[in-house]
């Protein structure tokens, strides 16, 4: 049915690693997202419907956009239960890395994950992984980290173990990470995936609707305030800006989850290629940044260069150490000079 395009012989250890162990513990980055949920979720139904033990860990908060999601109310966060947590990891006999490249991306779960005397393996799609699993499954082309395991485990024979719940997982980081199947979701293969999780009784309507139809008025003013006051354009790099301060957050009862996607929105515009979000993080003194862009403009390598982050060509972040103003005055710098050196727009 799909294109079988996974290493074999990884798919064999992976399929043995499976059945030779007893308890599993999936782990995603900080600040997870839709595919980061969805991942570690479906790997834990599948697993438990192998008879497997399976938890979820995941750094810190998640959007309660997500918390619909089949067995979320079983994931325990690090930075919230630390101690269980850390029993949890040590006890592992197999700890999964999904949806993220290398252990920065996990802050503090990172050296417990790295002391852990569990087998580790790698499942994810950004770009050039740290070197921290023993067994890799590293695919960038893939649209989200979610493909990737039902790929997993369609290549194991496991298909048929999928349950509806696993399956709904599945589909809700495959839409997240794609924008509601507007981006990266270019290869026919993710429709015949999405038609075999249909097959089982997935409704994606509904999905859609309690991820994209679920927002606080709150939410909804604040996009509408950013937009109309916030927002700033820079013509001739094709670029859009738009900032965030942490009173202006609190003003509009900002909740995790709540600037989620704010950032695409400039792209809607016609001529605008790049799109930066900068905000004050609510809990550490530090500037996030998210970045995005349309095209050949390198997101990564603008986070990378000048942001000390990384990530996609099209979908990439990083942070500021400093005030929120310089922040802005920094990035209007460095634009300039991106632009001015031909590393942006063509
Ligand atoms: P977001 O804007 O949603 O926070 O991040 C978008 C993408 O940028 C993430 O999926 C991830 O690939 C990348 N990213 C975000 N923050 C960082 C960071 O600090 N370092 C690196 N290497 N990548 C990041
Ligand atoms: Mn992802």
């Amino acid at each position: 049915m799909i294109n079988e395009i996974l290493s074999k012989a990884a798919i064999g250890e992976l399929h043995k690693l499976i059945d030779t162990n007893g308890f599993f513990v999936l782990t995603c980055h900080a600040g997870p997202d839709g595919d980061a949920i969805g991942s570690t979720l479906a790997m834990a139904h599948y697993l438990k419907a192998l008879g497997k033990e399976a938890q979820v860990i995941v750094p810190d908060a998640y959007p309660d956009f997500l918390a619909w999601m089949p067995d979320s109310q079983e994931i325990v966060r690090f930075d919230k239960h630390r101690a269980k947590a850390e029993l949890l990891l040590g006890a592992a006999d197999v700890i999964f890395a999904l949806d993220y490249n290398g252990l920065k991306r996990v802050d503090d779960m990172g050296p417990v994950i790295a002391c852990s005397k569990a087998r580790k393996v790698l499942i994810d799609h950004h770009l050039a992984p740290d070197d921290f699993c023993e067994l890799s499954f590293s695919y960038p082309a893939l649209s989200s980290t979610c493909e990737l395991v039902f790929r997993i485990i369609y290549m194991m024979g496991g298909y048929e173990k999928l349950t509806k719940q696993a399956c709904e997982c599945l589909y809700a980081g495959m839409m997240t990470d794609t924008g509601a199947f507007t981006y990266s979701c270019s290869h026919q293969d993710l429709y015949v995936i999405i038609s075999m999780l249909m097959q089982k009784g997935i409704n994606k309507e509904r999905i859609y609707n309690k991820v994209y139809n679920n927002y606080s008025e709150g939410r909804l003013r604040m996009m509408g305030y950013v937009l109309y006051e916030k927002m700033r354009v820079f013509a001739a790099c094709h670029a859009a800006l738009i900032t965030l301060s942490r009173d202006e957050m609190n003003r509009f009862n900002f909740i995790k989850g709540d600037t989620e996607g704010l950032v695409n929105i400039p792209l809607q515009m016609k001529g605008i290629c790049f799109s930066a979000f900068l905000r004050e993080d609510t809990e550490k003194p530090l500037i996030r940044v998210s970045l995005r862009s349309q095209g050949t403009f390198p997101c990564n390598k603008f986070a990378e260069q000048y942001f000390g982050g990384g990530g996609h060509l099209n979908a990439s972040g990083g942070q500021y150490h400093g005030t929120l103003d310089e922040a802005i005055a920094h990035f209007e710098k460095v634009l300039q000079e991106f632009c001015c050196n031909g590393q942006g727009h063509s």
